[in-house]
């Protein structure tokens, strides 16, 4: 990991209300009231980021969006800039979900990623192959395809994060093995600088994070569903204090 501070983001998805998102961001607080080496970021709906912002209030937790709008004038978007103006940090952009479900492509993750730096948000832009990719034996191809013009429009890659997410090891039972997470790290950090942050998603529990906290290529975590107990968010956050 050389010397990047290690990230774990926690990704609420849409499923908790604005009350919801406030007690697991109080609870959050209570259980890293001691401290920890790593940076922490947790994103809520947008519905609850406001809500979320205020109840970390001065706590190094920082907020992150699970999407921006790019275009200001579009009924039901929230931009970039309102998004920061409401004192949220980062944005994770290209979600499979997304790309999926909400039929984002790489124009538009690109796009996205502009519209996030030029209004200082740090975008975690997430990338991974389908099962079909892999078998294909098409990961790093996928990983290329995604990130080109990505890195095309970045004007230097110091805030940078990189969220590998396989698409078949997200929701899944177990995460991927640390030969493939380490193969695809290895890949995404030949087309990156030193100082980019590459971390890991897909499947993450507080019993397999030492073991993929441990291998260096792997920089910290995008937690989906464990990051909804503040508990076992703790004890995955607690992998990095051992590294
Ligand atoms: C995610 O949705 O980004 C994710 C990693 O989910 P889970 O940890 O539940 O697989």
């Amino acid at each position: 990991m050389m010397n990047r501070q290690p990230l774990v983001v926690g990704n609420w998805k849409n499923g908790l209300g604005v009350a919801d998102s406030v007690r697991l961001a109080q609870s959050l607080v209570g259980e890293l009231a001691g401290g920890v080496r790593s940076e922490i970021v947790v994103a809520p709906s947008l519905l609850s980021l406001v809500a979320v912002v205020e109840a970390l209030g001065d706590s190094s937790i920082a907020v992150g969006a699970q999407t921006i709008g790019t275009n200001d004038v579009c009924t039901g978007e929230v931009s970039a800039e309102a998004v920061a103006d409401a004192g949220v940090t980062y944005v994770i952009i290209g979600h499979s979900e997304r790309r999926m479900m909400a039929a984002e492509d790489d124009d538009d993750v690109a796009a996205k990623v502009v519209e996030a730096t030029r209004n200082d948000l740090i975008p975690i832009i997430c990338v991974g192959e389908t099962k079909s990719e892999r078998k294909a034996n098409r990961t790093k191809a996928v990983l290329r395809r995604q990130l080109k013009q990505v890195l095309a429009k970045m004007k230097s890659d110091s805030a940078l994060v990189i969220a590998y997410e396989p698409v078949w090891a997200i929701g899944a039972k177990k995460p991927a093995s640390v030969k493939i997470i380490r193969e695809a790290h290895e890949a995404i950090r030949g087309m990156l600088g030193r100082s980019a942050r590459i971390i890991y998603g897909g499947s993450i529990n507080q019993e397999s994070a030492p073991l993929i906290a441990a291998e260096p290529s792997v920089d910290g975590f995008l937690v989906g569903r464990a990051s909804l107990d503040a508990a076992a968010f703790h004890a995955i956050i607690q992998a990095y204090e051992r590294v």
